[in-house]
C-alpha cells in the first residue's frame, strides 16, 4: 500500500510574487478553511478504511501554508493522519514564520508531527520584501529558533539567485539559519514563472540577478558552506545532518508509492492500489491492459471538495504507464539523489528497456552528466547543474506515450 501520504492546503495569507503552487490568497477565518479541513479529514478515514494506509510510514501537510490553518485545525488534521495511518513515524508540516505562532508549534507537536518545514527563503529585508513574503529576518530567526526549541526536527526553505541577493548577503542567510541549529536545508534557484508577478515583470528578460551562472555560482556557494559545517547533500537541492534527511521525499525521489489528498494534490499508485481506491471512486476509468503505474491529480477546488468530499465526487486527471515507462521514471528519479538510482533500479530498467539503456547511460557518462561510484551511477556536480539534460535523456528512454485521461 502507499508509502507517503500527503495532504494538501491550498490557502496562502498572501500570494508570493515568484510562485506558482496551487493555492490562493485566503483569510484564515474564512469558514472555507475549515470546512476544507473537515473534507481532509473526512477523505483519510475513506481511503484508511479501504486499507490504502497501512504501510504509510511517513505523512507530509504541504501547500500553501499549513500553518494559516491554526493551532486547533492543523493540529486537528495532524490528529486525523495519524488516526489514518498509525503506522507514520515522520510526520512533515510545512509553515510559514508570519503564522507559525507557539500555540500552532504546541499543537502540532502535541498531535503528533516530528518535523517542520519553515519557509525561510532570506533573512535580507530587502530580499524578503521582493519576493513579496509577510515576514522579516527578524521574524524568521525568532520563529526558527523557536520550532528548534520545541524538539522537532526542522528545515529551512532557502532560496537564491534573486534580485538584490548578493554573494555576501547569501552567505549571511546560510550563515543566519545554521546558527539557529537547524537539521535540514533546502536549497532553491528562484524559477520565473507566468503567471506570477515576477513573470509579468520580468517575463523572458532573463535578468542578470537570475542568470544560469548566478544560480549554478549560489548553488555550489550553499553546498560549500553546508557541507563544511556537517551537512550531507543528498538530493540536489537537499542537505541534512546525519540522521536528518526527509524520508518522505525520499519516497518521491525512489519510485515508492505515495497517495495524495486535497486539491491538486497528487498520487502514484501500484495497479492494485489505484483498483482498491476505484472500490470506493467508481469515476476513476478502467486502467489500459498495459498499465502498471497510476499517477492522478486531483482538480476538483476547494470548494466543490468542501461541498462533497466523498472520493466519488472527484475530478482527477490521470496517466498510465507501462512498466518500461515506469522504469525510465524511476530512473530519472533517482538522479536527483546523490546516490543514483539504486542498482537493483537500474538493472530492472535494463530487462525492461534493452540494451538501449547502456548506450544513453554511456554517454551521460561521456557528457560528464553521471559517473561511476563503486557500484552505482551517480550524478556529477555538472549533471545536477544541466539537469534538464540528465533528466530527459533518462525519460527519453521510455517507449510510446504516457495514457491520459480526465474522469
Ligand atoms: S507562502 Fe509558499 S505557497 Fe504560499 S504563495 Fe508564498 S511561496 Fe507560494
Amino acid at each position: 500500500m502507499a508509502k507517503a501520504l500527503y495532504l494538501h492546503i491550498p490557502f496562502c495569507a498572501r500570494k508570493c510574487a515568484y510562485c506558482d503552487f496551487a493555492s490562493a490568497a485566503t483569510r484564515a477565518d474564512n469558514p472555507l478553511v475549515g470546512a476544507y479541513v473537515r473534507a481532509l479529514a473526512a477523505q483519510l478515514s475513506e481511503v484508511a478504511d479501504l486499507g490504502l494506509l497501512e504501510d504509510c510510514e511517513t505523512a507530509y501537510v504541504g501547500g500553501g501554508t499549513p500553518s494559516l490553518l491554526g493551532a486547533e485545525k492543523l493540529g486537528g488534521l495532524v490528529s486525523a493522519a495519524r488516526a489514518a495511518a498509525p503506522g507514520v513515524d515522520e510526520l512533515t508540516c510545512e509553515a510559514n514564520p508570519d503564522s507559525l505562532t507557539d500555540e500552532v508549534l504546541g499543537a502540532v507537536r502535541e498531535a503528533g508531527a516530528t518535523r517542520l518545514s519553515i519557509g525561510v527563503q532570506s533573512l535580507d529585508d530587502a530580499e524578503l520584501a521582493e519576493l513579496g513574503r509577510l515576514h522579516d529576518a527578524a521574524c524568521a530567526r525568532e520563529r526558527v529558533a523557536a520550532a528548534v526549541a520545541c524538539g522537532l526536527d526542522v528545515s529551512c526553505d532557502l532560496m537564491c539567485a534573486t534580485p538584490r541577493q548578493t554573494d555576501a548577503s547569501w552567505a549571511r542567510t546560510l550563515e543566519g539559519a545554521l546558527s539557529l541549529g537547524v537539521g535540514h536545508v533546502s536549497v532553491y534557484p528562484l524559477q520565473i514563472e507566468e503567471g506570477t508577478a515576477f513573470g509579468r515583470r520580468w517575463g523572458d528578460a532573463e535578468p542578470a540577478f537570475n542568470d544560469p551562472d548566478v544560480q549554478a555560482a549560489r548553488m555550489k556557494q550553499a553546498q560549500v558552506m553546508l557541507e563544511g559545517r556537517g551537512f550531507e547533500r543528498y538530493e540536489v537541492a537537499s542537505y541534512a545532518r546525519p540522521g536528518q534527511r526527509c524520508r518522505h521525499n525520499i519516497a518521491y525521489w525512489t519510485g515508492a508509492p505515495y497517495l495524495g489528498l486535497g486539491t491538486k494534490a497528487s498520487s502514484m499508485l501500484n495497479l492494485e492500489q489505484y483498483l482498491r481506491l476505484r472500490a470506493s471512486a467508481p469515476q476513476l476509468l478502467e486502467p489500459p491492459e498495459s498499465a502498471v503505474r497510476a499517477r492522478l491529480t486531483v482538480e476538483t477546488g476547494p470548494r466543490a471538495l468542501t461541498a462533497d468530499p466523498r472520493l466519488s465526487a472527484l475530478s482527477l486527471s490521470l496517466e498510465f504507464l507501462t512498466a518500461s515507462q515506469a522504469a525510465a521514471e524511476d530512473l530519472m528519479l533517482g538522479a536527483r539523489l546523490t546516490d543514483g538510482p539504486a542498482p537493483a533500479l537500474v538493472s530492472r530498467a535494463r530487462a525492461l528497456l534493452g540494451p538501449s539503456i547502456d548506450d544513453t547511460l554511456a554517454d551521460l557518462v561521456a557528457r560528464g552528466l553521471l559517473a561511476e561510484r563503486g557500484d552505482r551511477l551517480a550524478p556529477t556536480a555538472r549533471g545536477w547543474l544541466l539537469g534538464n539534460e540528465l533528466y530527459g535523456a533518462l525519460w527519453a528512454l521510455a517507449p510510446g506515450e504516457v495514457v491520459e485521461a480526465r474522469c
